[in-house]
């Protein structure tokens, strides 16, 4: 099991959800292909004069409900199983928060570290300049994800509209989400997944009866993702007690200063090092003593081999694809609750929405106005993969994958297929 590619865990869980909902079996062949695959290679002159040459994927699983949708990433383990995993995560994401969406993804197999920002420039824009119309406003919208961020978005945005006559350009600035706030991006988007991680725990919470107040958690990747869910739950008056990244594990039982945390992250590049907590292995790390675990990094973090060292109540999944088909199975044995990616990551993708519509309308709203309609999505989604366990009584991931799957098909059903 353990050998599946990202794509074919993706795919053994669609299955399942589609066996426990019975899905029209017709329906189930569409859906459990991408539509569209792009590789595009593409040469960039590297700062020292010498051209190197790049892969780029961008992967479209569907669009039946709206403009394909979904972030890119820079990282070297991006590969075309990868993304397309991660397309249908958009897909099934986009469903279950109520967007007018499908599902895409994309990236490029690369180490952004090994590179200087003009060389990531440079990489970036020839990447949008490849893609070509593949992407488009209202047709396929990239947003950040692993290593990519407001500038890289700028930079897709700028290039785009380089390509487009004079007067559509305007009209065009939501070809890409997440942008700088300056550039047409919208307030809230920079903390959005975390912000919607914690109002899936926060709806957790009330449902169960636990108060945030007391609560101890640790969290699994200190990027945009896992420092803003951190720095957010903590003004609910929960304790971080441990964090990891790619250069170490921290902990300390007396709990530790997100913010502060965050400042050192970002002047040292990880967290080792930080004084203020004791190294720990990735073992000790696993094994907190604490409530919730957020995994906010890459994916199958949780496997047969560490799911048995967590001891928390609650495993929200920051990251897309953390724990594999074994992970699940012993964490659901252990009674270990799950917020599934899906549903638990959302925000982002959800406040991505947001800044598409006040771009295609010309409109500016205010944080509290993005943070409440994000809540609410958050809330209403949580709910609906909620109800759907019950009535089918099955875990919080197939119930999820049903959420959006039961979407889906009726609208594949009203529709019909062409000719
Ligand atoms: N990359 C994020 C995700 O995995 C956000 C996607 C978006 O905003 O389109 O959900």
């Amino acid at each position: 099991m353990s050998k599946l590619n990202l794509f074919d865990m993706v795919t053994a869980r669609y299955e399942k959800a589609a066996k426990v909902m019975n899905l029209d079996v017709e329906i189930q062949k569409i859906l459990g292909r991408p539509m569209n695959e792009i590789i595009v290679n593409f040469p960039v002159v590297m700062d020292d004069g010498k051209i190197q040459i790049f892969t780029g994927y961008r992967v479209q699983h569907n669009n039946v409900l709206g403009p394909f949708k979904g972030g890119l990433r820079y990282h070297p383990q991006v590969n075309i199983d990868e993304v397309r995993a991660l397309a249908a995560w958009m897909t099934w994401k986009c469903a279950i928060v109520d967007l007018p969406y499908g599902g895409a993804k994309g990236g490029i197999q690369i180490d952004p570290k090994q590179y200087s920002l003009k060389e990531l420039e440079h990489i970036t824009r020839r990447f949008t300049y490849a893609l070509g119309d593949s992407i488009g406003p209202d047709y396929d919208i990239p947003a950040p994800d692993v290593n990519t961020n407001p500038q890289i978005m700028a930079w897709i945005l700028d290039t785009y509209l380089s390509t487009v006559p004079p007067q559509e350009r305007l009209r065009s600035i939501h070809v890409v989400t997440g942008k700088p706030v300056e550039a047409g991006g919208s307030l809230g988007r920079n903390k959005a997944t975390g912000q919607g991680i914690v109002f899936t725990i926060e709806r957790w919470a009330q449902k169960k009866n636990f108060d945030l107040k007391k609560a101890t958690f640790f969290v699994q990747g200190f990027g945009n993702v896992g420092s803003w869910a951190a720095r957010i739950l903590c003004q609910h008056g929960s304790k971080l007690l441990a964090a990891q990244d790619h250069t170490g594990s921290i902990y300390n039982k007396d709990g530790i200063d997100p913010e502060d945390l965050q400042k050192y992250v970002e002047a040292n590049g990880g967290v080792k090092g930080y004084k203020k907590a004791t190294e720990v292995s990735h073992e000790q790390f696993l094994g907190t003593e604490a409530d919730i675990f957020i995994p906010a990094a890459l994916e199958s973090q949780i496997t047969k081999k560490t799911a048995p060292l967590i001891k928390a109540k609650l495993v929200a999944e920051g990251a897309n694809g953390p724990t594999d088909i074994e992970g699940d199975e012993v964490l659901f044995s252990k009674g270990i609750e799950i917020i599934p990616d899906v549903l638990c990551n959302a925000g982002g993708v959800c406040v991505s929405y947001f800044e598409w519509l006040q771009n295609k309308r010309s409109e500016f709203w205010d944080l509290d106005d993005v943070d409440h309609k994000l809540k609410r999505r958050m809330v209403d989604a949580y709910d609906r993969v909620d109800e759907i366990a019950k009535k089918f009584n099955t875990d919080s991931r197939t119930a999820s994958y049903i959420v959006a799957l039961q979407k889906l098909e009726f609208v594949y059903k009203k529709r019909g297929i062409f000719p």
